[in-house]
């Protein structure tokens, strides 16, 4: 089994112009679309994905889950919309929540049979998650996650210099 940190690797750059078999949305938990990289995400794939996400996902999803729908204009060939959780000062089970994002996203990306999968910096924009504390959650879970399916390799594709760097040290 290779080594799951070796196939994680951290970029600068944007998200919806992955060619990878999945990107990951940092959803909410309407699934209806929203600012951010979720905005980005839905203006680049067309007004199909929202369609979908309404026609399959009617009730949402909660957060700390996953749920996955195709990529229409995009280049990635899924969406898999995870649901970060709001910081709320950390005692209100943030990091679990954060992990699972992680954890439930490559679930569904082996369950999907896909290989290589993009993720953003979930919950470090207006959800307001501690940038360096993310980043330590969410390699974690990334390293955790990938250690039972060598198949996958992950991007994690961060929109600033700034998070790049505290991505690039929590991987190490
Ligand atoms: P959340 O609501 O989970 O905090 P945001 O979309 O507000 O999600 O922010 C998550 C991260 O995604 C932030 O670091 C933001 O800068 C970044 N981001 C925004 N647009 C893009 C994009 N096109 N590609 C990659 N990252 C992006």
């Amino acid at each position: 089994m290779s080594n799951a940190r070796s196939r994680i690797e951290c970029v600068r750059g944007d998200l919806t112009l992955e060619r990878v078999d999945a990107i990951v949305n940092a959803a909410n938990e309407g699934l209806r679309g929203g600012g951010g990289v979720d905005g980005a995400i839905h203006r680049a794939a067309g007004p199909g994905l929202l369609a979908e996400c309404i026609e399959r996902y009617p009730g949402g999803c909660p957060t700390g889950e996953a749920r996955i729908t195709g990529g229409h204009d995009l280049a990635a060939r899924y969406v898999i919309h995870a649901v970060g959780p709001v910081w709320r000062g950390g005692g209100e089970g943030e990091a679990l929540m954060l992990a699972s994002c992680f954890t439930n996203a490559l679930a569904i990306a082996a369950e999907s049979g896909l290989r290589t999968v993009a993720f953003p910096a979930i919950s470090c924009g207006v959800y307001g998650y501690p940038h360096d504390e993310a980043a330590r959650v969410s390699i974690a879970a990334l390293v955790e996650g990938l250690e039972s399916r060598p198949e996958i390799e992950a991007r994690v594709v961060l929109f600033s210099e700034e998070l790049l760097g505290v991505f690039a040290d929590a991987l190490g």
